[in-house]
């Protein structure tokens, strides 16, 4: 799929398996959602851009290279917390903004509830977090609202992606590369992915 990379790495595929197991309780499923999104992370920046450097060791010069661009990174709330933590343990200099989506039931349409991103995104690298990527909108509301803000070099990291989410928001946002675990078959009548892992909010928090 165009724009999409799935990371087929063993340790995340064993990990994905033990998140998508019903028997993983939540204690469990935030370790091991945490250990995963860290080892996708790997992926996910690898076209980083970056620029040489000259760099003094205590022997002698050398030259080097770093990130051209500030990070930012943006969990959208809630289940996209689960993935934060380990991801900032690896970009400790990484900016976090915050965007909070609900589902609305009967029409699946995401709406903003909270937001708190910098002024002009455009100057950052943004990492979308979000565990699933389900119909594509709660991705699209978030990839509008950073837009506004002027955001440009965006990636977005889910864990579950479906196809029709990958259509949605690759229908309104081409150029987004979209960095999953596994694209799954598709999604039931209430836009839960088959087969998923279920509501990727409810077993992190219990709830
Ligand atoms: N959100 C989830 O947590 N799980 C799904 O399957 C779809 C959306």
């Amino acid at each position: 799929m165009k724009g999409v990379t799935i990371i087929s790495h063993p340790l995340v595929q064993h990990n994905l398996t033990r998140l998508r197991d019903k028997r993983t309780g939540p204690q469990e499923f935030r370790r091991v959602l945490s250990e995963v999104a860290a080892l996708m992370l790997y992926e996910a920046t690898r076209s980083f851009a970056v620029e040489p450097v000259a760099v003094a060791t205590p022997l002698a010069s050398a030259r080097g290279f770093q990130l051209r661009r500030e990070v930012v990174l943006v969990p959208i709330l809630r289940a996209g917390l689960g993935m934060l933590d380990s991801i900032l343990q690896l970009i400790p200099h990484a900016g976090v903004g915050f965007i909070g989506l609900k589902r609305e039931e009967t029409t699946l349409r995401a709406t903003s509830y909270h937001k708190s991103l910098p002024a002009n995104l455009g100057r950052f690298e943004v990492i979308l977090i979000d565990p699933m990527l389900a119909t594509g909108g709660s991705a699209v509301a978030a990839m509008d609202l950073m837009t506004e803000r002027g955001a440009k070099h965006v990636r977005l990291v889910n864990l579950v992606a479906a196809p029709e989410g990958i259509r949605h928001v690759h229908s309104r946002y081409p150029k987004l590369p979209i960095f999953t675990a596994a694209v799954d078959r598709k999604l039931n009548e209430k836009g839960y992915i088959l087969p998923g892992l279920g509501d990727a909010g409810d077993r992190l928090f219990g709830v």
